[in-house]
């Protein structure tokens, strides 16, 4: 997936690493966790970094005046004719919970959506 390879955000998950450490450092966390490393380990963040499997936004949905834009509300990807994308790639943002649920429920709006747009809503759609 490319994570951290950009400077920028190597440099954030490193800054944001240094102030988890330091917080987790003090009463009463400090009694509670385990010890940590040490905080001069410039490469701690970077080392332990987790996606936690829920990527989502690579064809994120949005208006068509925002350039980060690919795909629009119905799920159709801009500038592709007949292409559409609806999976967890057109969820905009990270939820702020797990993203099943939420891919199910954008397939199933913009899966009939699609139905109905591309003329096919007799087509009989598996529920496998
Ligand atoms: C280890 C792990 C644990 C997770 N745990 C949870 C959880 O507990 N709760 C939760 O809400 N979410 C969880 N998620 C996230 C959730 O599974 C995903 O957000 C969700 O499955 C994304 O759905 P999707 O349809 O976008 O993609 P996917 O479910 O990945 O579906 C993509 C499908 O496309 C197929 N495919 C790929 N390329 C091609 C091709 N060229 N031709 C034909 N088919 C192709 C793949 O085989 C796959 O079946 C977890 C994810 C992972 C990896």
């Amino acid at each position: 997936m490319g994570w951290l390879e950009a400077a920028g955000d190597r440099a954030l998950a490193e800054a944001a690493g240094r102030e988890l450490m330091a917080v987790a450092r003090t009463a009463p966390l400090d009694d509670m966790l385990d010890p940590w490393p040490n905080l001069d380990d410039p490469d701690h963040a970077l080392r332990t970094v987790e996606t936690f499997h829920h990527p989502v936004a690579t064809l994120r949905m949005g208006q068509g005046d925002d350039p980060m834009a690919v795909t629009d509300g119905d799920g159709r990807i801009r500038g592709l004719e007949g292409a559409w994308c609806i999976d967890a790639s057109a969820i905009p943002r990270v939820p702020s919970a797990n993203t099943h649920l939420a891919v199910i429920a954008l397939a199933e709006k913009l899966g009939a959506g699609f139905l109905e747009l591309t003329g096919h809503g007799d087509v009989a759609v598996s529920p496998a």
